[in-house]
Parts: C-alpha cells; structure tokens; sequence
C-alpha cells in the first residue's frame, strides 16, 4: 500500500476544505445589487439610451448602454414575457425595435454559481464519497459526466447550407421549395391572399438529413434561423419550457421573415397523457404553448415553423391539425443514386484518387444514410493520412465503409448480400403478386432499401380512395401479403423472420373478413365480438367476446380456410411466373428501388 499516507492525508485535507467551505458559504451573505426599476429601463428604451438586454435564464435582465456607461441589472417579471411589460409601461414598439434582445437558453449559469456555492460543501464531501467508491472499485468507473453546459441565445444563424448542400431528396426540395419562395418573397404571396403553410413536418430516420434540410430552407431563403431542440426542453427546470417558447417566438417575430426549427420535436410533442408513470406537466406545459403560439400567428406574421421527427406515429394529433404542422415532407434512407450524390458532396473539395469507383462504393452502402456516409468519407480522410498519402484511395475508402459499420456512430446497418437477395425476392413476390390480381391496388414503388425493421418495402396505390372494399379486394390483399413469403419458400426452400409481419397482416385481415365483415359462408353476415378501438390512436385495446367456443373453433377454421385458399393461389402465380419473379429481384438488386413505371416495364411497358 505505496500511498496508503498519501491517502489518508489527502481525505483529511479533503474535511478541512469541506468545513471551511462550510463556514463561508454561511458568512456568504452578497449584498443585493443595486437593481433597476423595469419602469426606468422602460424610460431609457423610450430615449434611445440601451443599446441591448440579455435576459438570463434566471429572470435577471443584463442592460447594455449605447453610450459606454456601466451596465446595469434589472429583473424581469415572472410569467409575463420582457416585450409585454415593456409595451404596458409605454416604450413605443419603434423603440423597441431599436434594442437588441438576447434571451439566453438553456445554461442558468448564475443559478448554477449561487448554487455552487451553497452546495460547495455538500460537493466536496460528495468528491470525496466519490473518490472513495472509485479506489475501491479499482478506478475503472466511467469520468461523471455533469450536464454539459448549453449556453446558448436565440439570435437566429444565418446558415450558409443550400439545397445544394442536400443531396438527393429532390421530392422533399421541390415540396420546401415553396416555402422557401414565400420566405423570399412574402409580399407577392399575401397580396394574392395565398394560404402559406405555417407548419412543415419533417419525417425521416435519424441522420438522412432533416436537419441538414430545414438550415438549406432558410439558406436559400437567406432568412434567419431560430432552431432548438426537443430534448432540450425536457431537460429544463419547471415552468421554463413555456416562457423559453415564449421568448423564442418573440424573437422569431421581430425577425421575421425567418424560421423557427423544432428538432426533434417528439420531445416535447409526445402525445398528451401518453407515457408510463410520472408527471408530464412540463412538457405538456411546453407543448401546449407551442400550440398556442403557433395559432397565434397572424397570416402576415411571415414566420415558418419548421419541426423534425423520426417518430411522427407518438406526435399529439393537435400537432398535426389543420393550421399547424399540416405539411408533411418525407426525407427517406438513401437508395444508391441518393448515396452516390451524398458522396459526391462529400468527397467535393477533398483529394480522392481518379480511379475512386464511387458508384460501387454507393451500391456497397446499402442501409447507410448521410451520417454514415460522411462519417465514412472522413474516416477514409484520416486513413489516408495515417498512411502518409496524399490522395485517399479506394483501399482507404472501403475500409472505412467497415468501420463505420462497427463504429459506435452508426446509425444503420449495412445489409450483406446474401440478405439483400432474400429481401429482393421477397419484395418481388409481393409486388409480382400485386401485379397479377386483377382486384388488388397497383404497385406504386418497390424497394430493398432497408427502413427501420423492415428489410424492404411494396407500396401499393389505393384507388381514389377507396371507401368500401368487396370480398375480392379483401382475398386479393390477402394473396399479395402471403406474396413474400411464399416467393422465399418457392426460391430458397425456406423462409427467414422478415415474413412475420406479413403474416400478422394476413391474419388481421382473414379474421376481420370473418369476424366483421360477415364473408364466411359458414358462419353467416354476423358480427363476433365488440372491439373498443381508440379510433384517434388507431390502436385496439381489445376484444369483448360475445361468442362460445365452439363457435371460436369455427371462427379460427374459417380463418385458416381463407388462408390457406390464398395460399394456394399464391404459390400458383409465383411458380407460374417465376421469370418474371426473377426479374423483378433482379431490376431490385441492381436498382435497389422501382418506381410505378419502372415496374411497369417488367411487363412490357402496360401500365401498372
Ligand atoms: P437528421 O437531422 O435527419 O438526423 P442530420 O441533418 O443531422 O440528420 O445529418 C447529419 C449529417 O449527415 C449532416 O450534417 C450531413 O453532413 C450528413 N448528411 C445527411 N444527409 C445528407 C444528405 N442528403 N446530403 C448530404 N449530407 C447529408
Ligand atoms: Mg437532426
Ligand atoms: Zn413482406
């Protein structure tokens, strides 16, 4: 025990300093500052004297002279945000103008001063507990991580990214286009009585560029950028989530036309009452101001809410309404052109070797979004480096497509490709499907691009909104879902776990024939069972069972019979088309996703 002293003596030097930080924090009596009354700073603004104000988290409020004079501090009133006060003691809204406001964000870090001292004993004799449970754990613990401090104003950014900084996701700059032309020019929009969109809604996984996006919006309008984050709220003391909204939107208004951006925004926007356990008053309390905020605006006010989410299935449905976030732009996972134009904005102004095969870099990436794109482009960067090259090579390229794939960054997984194959096939069997009863909506787009759970997805085009659907339309969607799978058992003899969602819908709907639309020969035009649904979650919570058991016993035959009638008919169209099935996995393999007409060409251009 080499320090063991050492030890000993520094815990001792430890109490010592804990007792006298007792006793000072208890003579620390700061006289109160010389404050100003909000009445005279009213006065000052009113001549023109005040060059700016910060109000600090706390409430206390920073006055800045024009004239070099001291600064002097002030409070504001609790609740009632700065420009109101003002405006009730008279300034003139010119003169207010004239101020610059400065609303610091999150870090209350006088708070944290005051506290610091008061609580300084109690830290020390916490470092102490601290260093103590770490020597006997053998020091291996993890550097406590406070909150980092996050000091930050709304002054709104003036981004310098464009759409051309975006790459792919043309649909989602062609829809933002417009607001970005309102933004440039709000006039030529009013004075034709347009109705802009308050709200956009940006949907997409995590690190596909939604963010990246809103700061293009407002570089190529070159208006001002107010952005913060949902998770920020959450983490903010009572009571201060709503006036932080409060103040963001003032300032966005003084500024506008410009931008304010939620990232993040299901945070904060969770659905109401939603959630395990707990008290949700402060989000909620930020939400509801959100709301109440964005309902305010007048249609002149010009300023444009921009929010971002990879959860918009958990938002508040009051979010969505008419009036708030009403728009909806999709910003989806990459397919290999998007990675390929992803790639080339990132390699732009790096030294990448001529003989870079960048579009098989692109195909190979299958699964990764922006972030891992870039991220791999700068690990190749740093490789190069290590290796004393001067130019970053295709070697050092595809090595870093590895270590992304490891790396704790990630944000999506590559897909091998014996999987891709099976996904591509699988993908085909539905569409395939889908193309070949007569009855079933037409295939709008297929693809292989992984999202989420799903390894690939088959959309399909409902006609004209189709109110009322026949038996017909119910059997064929029953085939097209049982189409995957019955395409991977018929290619590859066995079918992988990526078909059990398929098979819940299957499910879903042979019962629903049964139970609820009365489709069943043998059991007749009767409803069974009573379901209490919240229609607004479209979730069920449940089934009321108003039937015996043997009736049950039918119901699960029937169920079974209609399946495996589907079944049949399934397993005839895919051997009878297998060329055709071939093609399809093919076309996806190398194009990774089929678009309407694309699909259409399989079959000799007839349209889909
Ligand atoms: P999100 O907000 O959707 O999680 P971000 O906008 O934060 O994603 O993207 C993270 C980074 O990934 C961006 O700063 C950018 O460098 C890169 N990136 C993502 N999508 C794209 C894209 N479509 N084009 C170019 N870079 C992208
Ligand atoms: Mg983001
Ligand atoms: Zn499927």
């Amino acid at each position: 025990m080499r320090s063991g002293l050492f030890r000993n003596s520094f815990i001792y030097l430890l109490i010592i300093a804990a007792v006298s930080a007792l006793v000072l924090s208890m003579m620390n009596t700061r006289p109160p500052a010389e404050e100003l009354d909000i009445s005279t700073l009213a006065e000052q603004i009113n001549k023109g004297e005040v060059e700016q104000v910060t109000i600090k988290n706390s409430g206390d409020l920073l006055i800045e002279y024009k004239s070099g004079r001291p600064e002097e501090t002030s409070r504001k009133e609790p609740d009632v945000s700065l420009f109101d006060t003002l405006t009730n003691l008279g300034v003139a809204p010119d003169k207010l103008a004239d101020v610059n406001v400065l609303v610091e964000a999150i870090s209350p870090w006088d708070d944290w001063i005051a506290l610091g001292i008061t609580l300084l004993p109690l830290l020390i004799i916490g470092g102490l507990l601290f260093f103590m449970v770490r020597q006997a754990q053998g020091s291996n613990s993890q550097a406590m991580s406070f909150g980092k401090s996050k000091a930050k104003m709304f002054t709104g950014d003036k981004p310098t990214v464009t759409f051309e900084d975006v790459a792919g996701a043309e649909e989602a700059k062609e829809e933002l286009n417009e607001v970005v032309e309102f933004l440039r020019e709000p006039e030529k929009f009013i004075s034709l009585g347009a109705r802009i969109p308050k709200g956009v809604l940006m949907v997409g996984p995590p690190g596909c560029g939604k963010t990246l996006m809103a700061k293009a919006v407002s570089g190529e309008a070159g208006v001002p950028f107010f952005s913060i984050s949902g998770s920020e709220f959450v983490e903010m003391f009572v009571g201060v989530g709503a006036s932080r909204v409060r103040d963001l939107f003032e300032q966005a208004k003084r500024n506008s036309p410009c931008i304010i951006f939620i990232d993040e925004i299901d945070a904060v926007g969770r659905h109401r009452g939603a959630g395990l356990g707990g008290s949700h008053d402060e989000r909620e309390q930020t939400l509801n101001q959100i709301l109440v905020e964005m309902d305010g605006f007048d249609t002149d006010t010009n300023v444009i809410m921009i929010a971002a989410t990879n959860r918009p299935d958990i938002l508040d449905p009051a979010l969505l309404r008419p009036g708030r976030f009403d728009r909806r732009v999709i910003i989806d996972n990459p397919d290999w052109v998007g990675r390929r134009a992803i790639l080339d904005v990132h390699m732009r102004g790096k030294p990448i070797s001529a003989n870079v095969d960048r579009d098989a870099l692109a195909k190979r990436t299958i699964g990764f979004v922006g972030a891992d794109l870039e991220n791999m482009v700068n690990e190749a960067a740093i490789l190069a480096a290590r290796h004393n090259k001067k130019e970053i090579a295709q070697a050092e390229l595809e090595d870093a497509i590895e270590k992304v794939q490891l790396g704790p960054e990630r944000r999506s997984r590559i897909v091998p490709d014996d999987e891709k194959e099976v996904v591509a096939y699988h993908e085909a069997g539905h569409a395939l499907v889908g193309k070949m009863m007569k009855d079933s909506d037409p295939v709008q787009k297929v693809t292989i691009v992984p999202r989420g759970m799903a390894g690939g997805v088959t959309w399909f085009l409902p006609e004209d909104d189709r109110q009322m659907v026949d038996e017909a339309y119910l059997k064929a969607r029953l085939a097209v879902a049982l189409g995957g799978r019955v395409a991977e058992e018929v290619v590859f003899g066995e079918i992988t776990t990526g078909a059990s969602s398929d098979l819940q819908t299957v499910t879903g709907i042979a019962r629903s024939m049964v139970t609820q639309y009365g489709m069943s020969e043998d059991l007749g035009p009767v409803t069974y069972g009573e379901k209490e649904e919240l229609v607004f979650l479209g979730r069920e919570l449940g089934e009321q069972r108003n039937y015996s058991d043997e009736t049950a016993q039918e119901i699960d035959n029937e169920v079974r019979r209609l399946v495996e009638d589907a079944y049949v008919l399934t397993t005839k169209i895919i051997t009878d088309y297998r060329d055709k099935l071939d093609e399809i996995a093919h076309r996806l393999l190398d194009e990774e996703t089929l678009d309407a007409k694309g699909f259409a060409a399989i079959f000799g251009g007839a349209s889909a």
